[in-house]
């Protein structure tokens, strides 16, 4: 089985043919997020670079599934996390990379290479315990009712994972439910170096966090990100939270505009130069002479769906065994080998 990666969009792609390998010039990664960045990267498998109408080129690697799988356990995890942490993300990468062959969401390829669908950068962070752990897991998929999971998952779930429809479509996925997750609250240090890449380590406050903006900069924010004048902002009122808490509608009062923005990750886009890390905060206003401050209070780092990966790591370090931390993330499943 093939997957089509589309890698990168740029007016010229630069790359450099190897023996068995090609290596691609300048790849942003972490796009809009607090990491984002440039560096080369290479790749297995076959290059194509395709000419878009709008004068881009795209650069797609076309590569074996479980060759893929290698290298996104490798991008997404350090690779020296516990080995049943990495079985466990290997299933449900494997499962998300089948879903999106079969329902692509981009024109061309079946998944991009950056967070926005799975972490994928190349040979370049390859290690010997992720391929491992995709080999060990070969083929496996987690299903429900015979059919692939879509898999989603995220950093931290701050103490309870979020169901599908705060976050996407208003549907009710039987295997996204929200579950207490105890195992977050207070990772070690040393299973958090195990489990955060280097880049990811810059964050340390992701279960509680605590973000401050003064009215005009929370309204130059959100002036900015979504392109409409609001005015100054005067209220940030939550309409409807999800299970977790994480907000799904959130009302911005402005001295010229007033809208009802959602879902999970439009609210965590619009209240942040980059992204906030979650939905799910509660609002407090401070004043002080003429001016007020905004105090967002929250939980978690992503949009809760699925596993917590930073709980998954702690229940493998605990000695839980992948299967059994597939069944507490996703509820109902099982896992079957796919066709
Ligand atoms: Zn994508
Ligand atoms: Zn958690």
């Amino acid at each position: 089985m093939y997957i089509r990666v589309g890698i990168l969009t740029a007016p010229k792609i630069e790359f450099e043919q190897r023996e068995h390998t090609f290596v691609l010039k300048n790849v942003r990664i972490g796009i809009g997020f607090h990491w984002d960045r440039h560096e080369d990267q290479e790749f297995a498998g076959r290059l194509e670079i395709r000419d878009n109408a709008d004068d881009t080129q795209t650069a797609i690697n076309t590569i074996d599934l479980e060759d893929y799988l290698c290298s996104v356990i490798s991008s997404e995890m350090n690779a020296n996390s516990p080995m049943e942490l990495l079985k466990a993300h290997a299933v449900i990468s494997r499962s998300w990379a089948i879903r999106a062959m079969e329902h692509p969401n981009h024109e061309g390829y079946d998944v991009c290479a950056d967070d926005h669908c799975q972490r994928y950068e190349g040979l370049r962070r390859m290690n010997d315990r992720a391929v491992q752990a995709v080999r060990e897991t070969a083929g496996q998929v987690l299903t429900y009712n015979g059919a692939v999971c879509d898999c989603r998952y995220y950093k931290c779930c701050g103490g309870k994972t979020e169901v599908w429809r705060t976050c996407w479509e208003d549907i009710d996925v039987p295997y996204i439910q929200s579950v207490t997750c105890d195992y977050c609250k207070s990772p070690s240090p040393k299973v958090l170096r195990l489990v955060l890449n280097d880049y990811d380590q810059e964050t340390k406050d992701f279960h509680d966090w605590r973000v401050s903006y003064t009215a005009e900069e929370l309204s130059d924010i959100i002036r900015t990100k979504s392109g409409i004048d609001f005015g100054t902002i005067t209220d940030l009122i939550p309409l409807k939270r999800g299970a977790s808490g994480r907000i799904y509608e959130l009302k911005i009062v402005g001295t010229k505009h007033t809208e009802i923005i959602g879902k999970e990750l439009k609210i965590r886009l619009w209240l942040s130069p980059t992204c906030l890390y979650s939905s799910w905060f509660e609002v407090e206003k401070s004043s002080h002479l003429s001016s007020f401050t905004f105090h967002l209070s929250g939980h978690g780092w992503g949009h809760g769906a699925g596993l917590c990966q930073i709980g998954a790591a702690v229940m493998a370090s605990e000695g839980h065994r992948y299967e059994e931390i597939l069944s507490y993330y996703y509820p109902n499943t099982q896992l079957m080998i796919a066709d």
